[in-house]
């Protein structure tokens, strides 16, 4: 595939900055952001909505396909090269940011069938390059031909005490030892799902952000997209 722009793929294990880092990277190039999380957890929202239980595989993957199909659930384009995703017609904003709705979309996005169903949206985003992809199987999966890709990680205490913090910020209350817990319970699930697992693609090359500044993560991605793109 040729494509007039690079496609960046940055993808790693919760908390590790990359919403922070991915936006401003976008920001900087120009390029548009696909925040693909949200996508999983607005599935492990309309099931919630519909009665579907997390548990419920089968239920949760019609439920993901007739959303996508009708248009319940979809990814549209959000302000300054954003996107955002649609649910029912309405932006949830922080009604999917909660450790509820983090654990629900870490359930949904083991199964197979909800996996499929937000590939294209995601595909098609990114059809015509200048995009920025965050995820965790961006550089395996949707997009193995990515011009970069990027592995950002950090310690699970640096990660879990970033959380922690962002969901104070939000006035979301926690524990720093529950969610250490959940950002350790998390990777596992994600690791260790057979389908798309969180992992280091070959070629993705790794940043470990734990004693790094976002400003110097952020200035190291944008270096490297300058250089693959010239
Ligand atoms: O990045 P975020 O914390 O919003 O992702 C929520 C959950 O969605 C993750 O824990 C992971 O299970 C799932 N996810 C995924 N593939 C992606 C992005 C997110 O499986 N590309």
């Amino acid at each position: 595939m040729t494509r007039p722009n690079p496609v960046v793929a940055i993808d790693g294990p919760a908390g590790a900055g990359k919403s922070t880092v991915a936006r401003a990277v976008a920001r900087a190039l120009g390029y548009t952001l696909v925040d693909t999380g949200s996508l999983y957890r607005a599935v492990a929202l309309v099931a919630q909505r519909r009665g579907v239980n997390w548990s419920d595989r089968e239920a949760v993957e019609r439920v993901a396909l007739d959303a996508v199909a009708s248009g319940a659930l979809r990814l549209g384009r959000g302000d300054g090269g954003t996107t955002r995703v649609l649910v029912d017609g309405e932006d949830p904003k922080d009604a999917i940011r909660t450790p509820e709705l983090s654990m629900g979309a870490s359930a949904v996005s083991a199964y197979p069938g909800v996996r499929a169903a937000l590939l294209d949206a995601q595909r098609a985003f990114g059809a015509d390059g200048a995009v920025v992809l965050e995820g965790r199987d961006i550089g395996t999966v949707v997009f193995p031909d990515a011009e970069l890709k990027v592995y950002l990680t950090a310690s699970d205490e640096v990660r879990a005490r970033r959380r922690y913090d962002e969901l104070r910020a939000k006035g979301v209350e926690a524990s720093y030892e529950a969610t250490l817990d959940d950002v350790r319970t998390r990777d596992q699930q994600d690791a260790t799902r057979a389908i798309a697992p969180l992992r280091r693609a070959d070629d993705a090359v790794l940043v470990d952000s734990s004693a790094m500044d976002p400003d110097a993560v952020i200035a190291h991605i944008v270096s490297l997209v300058r250089a693959r793109a010239r």
